[in-house]
């Protein structure tokens, strides 16, 4: 062996201790080998914020020298298993606006393997995951988003199912009988060493071939090079103000001096270079139909993502929402706003946009994806406002019911 790079991808907070039993272990796991590595979180990601794409990785090389030439750059050019822990971020990840979005894959080497832990089909992740130039594997442990973070813990094995199926794709890392010690070292024997394991004997690859996957152009914008840096420190602000809708006037409507015709919707300002595609795991479906321009969500919402309509609706618009809910939580009316799987949408269209030129085909949409809401809630639920979910799930994958 010569250096082997894992990466986890995670949820920032909410999915923190479980990244870092995974590079931790995996430290523990190459010692019983005479190997020396080192784990750490990538610094770009920290302060965290929840629900950010964030990074730790685990370096394992047979001396120490050759430890430290790798560790010579500030992060991971390529690595050999790129570990994703929530599938909604095969669909490219954001950290702190470093480079706009970054394909899931971005850093896995011609060859490597991206484990992600998911429900779906394989078909189906690759339908979302950015094509590559190389071939790699992909391995799924079929598993529910595991929220094993700071503010929430459920002791669910994911982290000891995916420490399994890294001995399996990458056993240049470590043996399995070596990774199970090291679980045993943290009082993570019996149970857990048995469902990792489990993994270890059940997990699957299938290649992903050149140009398979998304052909979507990653968001990108031009970063200040050091040669461009201006004099002082400049922390670019957000415009004030807004677009007020004109309607017909368009772009000539002038609220200042023609303040007697009304404005026909508002359009907040919002961040240029920083967008929120890949923060939420579920977004908000509205129906405008029962809404009562209550003004809640629009109030509510902590990251001013509702554009008001010019009848007076409010659309969510998706390049700012992070999937809060709170929207949901605040709206008065049943059923208006549901939270619903990001996994099961592929743009991020305007939902008012949809529903003015074609509501019964809204409705429908509508309709359909409440119905796999709640047929898939266990896959993805939001324990913010459903208290205790986390304890119910976490019976299931102990009962084996979940692999
Ligand atoms: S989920 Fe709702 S409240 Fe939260 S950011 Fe999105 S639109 Fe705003
Ligand atoms: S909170 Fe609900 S009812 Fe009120 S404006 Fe928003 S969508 Fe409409």
């Amino acid at each position: 062996m010569s250096t082997v790079a894992v990466e986890v991808v995670y949820r920032g907070i909410f999915q923190k201790t479980l990244a870092r039993n995974i590079v931790r272990s995996i430290v523990f796991a190459a010692r019983k080998e005479g190997k020396i590595g080192t784990a750490f979180g990538r610094y770009g990601d920290s302060p965290e914020r929840n629900g950010i794409p964030a990074k730790q990785f685990a370096i394992v090389s047979d001396s120490p020298e050759e430890l430290e030439e790798n560790l010579a750059v500030y992060e991971a050019r390529e690595v050999d298993v790129t570990i994703n822990v929530d599938d909604t971020m095969c669909k490219g990840i954001e950290s702190w606006a470093w480079y706009g979005l970054q394909p899931i894959n971005a850093l896995t080497k011609p060859g490597g393997t991206l484990i992600v832990t998911s429900r779906q089909a394989a078909d189906a992740l690759i339908e979302d995951i950015h094509q590559k130039d190389s071939a790699y594997n992909l391995a799924i442990i079929p598993a529910s988003t595991s929220y094993s973070g700071l503010w929430v813990y459920k002791d669910d094995h994911t982290d000891v199912r995916i420490l399994g199926a890294l001995a399996k794709v990458c056993p240049e890392l470590v043996s399995l009988d070596s990774m199970v010690a090291a679980l045993e070292d943290q009082g993570w024997g019996g149970l857990k060493a048995t469902s990792a394991r489990n993994t270890y004997d059940r997990l699957t690859s299938r290649p992903v071939e050149p140009g398979e996957g998304s052909d979507d152009e990653p968001f990108s914008f031009d970063l200040p090079g050091w040669k461009s840096m201006e004099e002082g420190l400049v922390i670019r602000g957000i415009e004030e103000g807004g677009g007020f809708r004109g309607g017909s006037l368009g772009d000539s409507y002038d609220p200042i001096n023609t303040p007697s015709i009304l404005p026909q919707g508002y359009e907040p300002t919002r961040n240029s270079v920083f967008k929120k595609f890949s923060t939420r795991a579920m977004r908000p479906v509205i129906n405008f139909d029962t809404c009562i321009k209550c003004t809640l969500c629009w109030l509510q919402c902590p990251d001013t993502c509702f554009d008001v309509t010019p009848d007076g609706l409010y659309d969510a618009n998706m390049e700012a929402c992070c999937g809060c809910a709170v929207c949901e939580a605040v709206c008065p009316v049943p059923d208006c706003i549901t939270m619903v799987n990001e996994a099961e949408f592929n743009d991020n269209n305007s939902q008012y946009e949809h529903w003015t030129r074609d509501k019964d085909g809204y409705h429908n949409w509508m309709a359909e994806l409440i119905q796999i809401q709640k047929d898939k809630d266990s896959t993805r639920s939001h324990g913010y406002h459903s208290p205790g979910v986390y304890e119910s799930e976490s019976e299931v994958a102990l009962t084996g019911d979940d692999d």
